[in-house]
């Protein structure tokens, strides 16, 4: 590579399933480079297996790179490019650098069939890994590796180095498993006369039990993190932070800007050892990212996620109240789902109205008496409400009073406190609810 040479790096999934965090960091990563290089970021959808490859993956794969706001300068699809792959093969083995070899096919069907193999001249190939500095490996064991299983059928080995070669890619930066191959498609790359790029493989994804990420494991798809309500920007800043610490010396700071992160992105800050993620961290982004956002797009993006009996003006009212237990906007939903006894008259059943070996009599006795002493409270905040209630429920027993008053106005076994029920509800709703009985 030379000083001058325009900076192009690619994220090359397989579209054979839905991809998680793991495959989007290497995609975030490429981006960002190619962003503060001034270079360029392909998007190649690596779809030569067949067997594998399904268009709902390749759907899936756009969705979250649209999502994420990794655009791409431009992009191909592998399987279009068969016809070169073809003429390259035939040149390797018109070179004598590949042969056609006839061999047993290892389905167990004992039949014959061709495969074409790359000559391996068997050395020892070293390359500088952007992360881990030189990496030295003894092609030998390789022996001479399958490269097609027909011309037009090649294996991932000679499509990537072809690829690779013909769309310009200087950097190549994907994940550690990659390590192994990446001799292979230096052999190939020299074989051939073409210059070789550089290389970064980045750190495992792992789960919170050091394994690594994977859909197996219980990992969501990033489209699963679009649909839940998380925001873009709390995702791309958690994810690039596995294994990169984008921060300056001794300092703690986590929330950076795409803008940022372009800005600081470098490989010598990168780890080698595997990254743990965590959802709680994701979800402790995503509230941080919450926070910053207006009222306006606040409500924007939570409106999908209303149910649709929650008027207008109730939704403005839980704002305070949605902003501190939300982590997602799904969370929305959930909120609403358990707190519907705040916007509308719960179905309260009397039995449970009932503390322990007390009567139902015995609490409508309280109810009707906090009734009448809230009738005069002024102030109507949770404390004002407290400071009523809490002398007689001190005379009567905490749980005999403070049980029913809760009940009645939730209609659930398990809620915040009664004071700020009634403080949300507002009086005329909190005494109709404790008069009724
Ligand atoms: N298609 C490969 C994968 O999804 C990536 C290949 C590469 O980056 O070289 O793992």
């Amino acid at each position: 590579m030379t000083s001058s040479q325009k900076i192009v790096t690619r994220f090359a999934p397989s579209p054979t399933g839905k991809a998680h965090a793991g495959g989007y960091r290497t995609a975030m990563y490429a981006w960002l480079f190619a962003r503060q290089q001034g270079g360029e970021f392909v998007l190649r959808i690596e779809d030569t297996d067949r067997t594998r490859n399904t268009p709902e993956a390749k759907d899936d794969i756009y969705e979250a790179l649209q999502w994420l706001g990794l655009k791409h300068d431009r992009m191909y699809i592998q399987s279009e490019n068969l016809e070169r792959h073809g003429e390259v093969l035939q040149q390797l083995i018109k070179e004598n650098k590949a042969y056609v070899s006839n061999e047993e096919s290892k389905d167990g069907s004992g039949l014959k069939k061709d495969v074409i193999r790359f000559r391996n001249p068997n050395k020892t190939v070293t390359f500088i890994d952007l992360i881990r500095g030189p990496i030295t490996i003894d092609t030998t064991d390789l022996g001479d590796f399958v490269i097609a299983r027909t011309i037009d059928d090649p294996v991932y080995h000679l499509a990537v180095v072809v690829d690779d070669h013909d769309e310009g890619i200087t950097h190549v930066i994907r994940a550690e498993e990659h390590i192994s191959n990446t001799p292979r498609h230096i052999l190939i790359h020299e074989a051939l006369g073409w210059s070789i790029p550089q290389y970064a493989h980045l750190p495992l994804v792992l789960t919170a039990d050091k394994k690594k990420l994977s859909k197996r494991k219980g990992a969501l798809a990033m489209t699963d993190y679009a649909k839940l309500g998380y925001l873009p920007e709390a995702v791309f800043n958690c994810i690039t932070m596995l294994g990169w610490n984008p921060a300056d010396p001794g300092s703690e700071r986590e929330i950076f800007s795409v803008s940022e992160l372009i800005e600081r992105f470098d490989f010598e800050r990168m780890q080698k050892s595997g990254a743990v993620f965590r959802e709680e961290k994701l979800d402790w982004f995503n509230r941080e990212y919450i926070k910053l956002l207006s009222s306006a797009d606040f409500f924007a993006h939570a409106t999908p996620f209303v149910p649709l009996w929650v008027a207008k003006e109730e939704l403005l009212k839980a704002e305070t109240l949605l902003r501190e237990r939300i982590a997602k906007f799904a969370d929305v939903a959930v909120f609403f789902e358990e707190h519907e006894y705040l916007f509308r008259e719960p179905p309260v059943d009397s039995a449970m109205l009932v503390w322990k070996n007390e009567t139902l009599d015995k609490a409508k006795v309280h109810l009707a008496t906090l009734a009448a002493l809230l009738e005069g409270t002024v102030d109507w905040s949770g404390e004002g409400i407290k400071t009523v209630v809490m002398p007689y429920a001190e005379k009567e027993g905490k749980g005999s009073v403070l049980w029913p008053l809760r009940v009645a106005l939730s209609g659930k076994e398990k809620s915040p406190d009664p004071f700020t029920i009634a403080e949300i509800i507002g009086k005329e709703k909190t005494l109709a609810r404790l008069s009724m009985w």
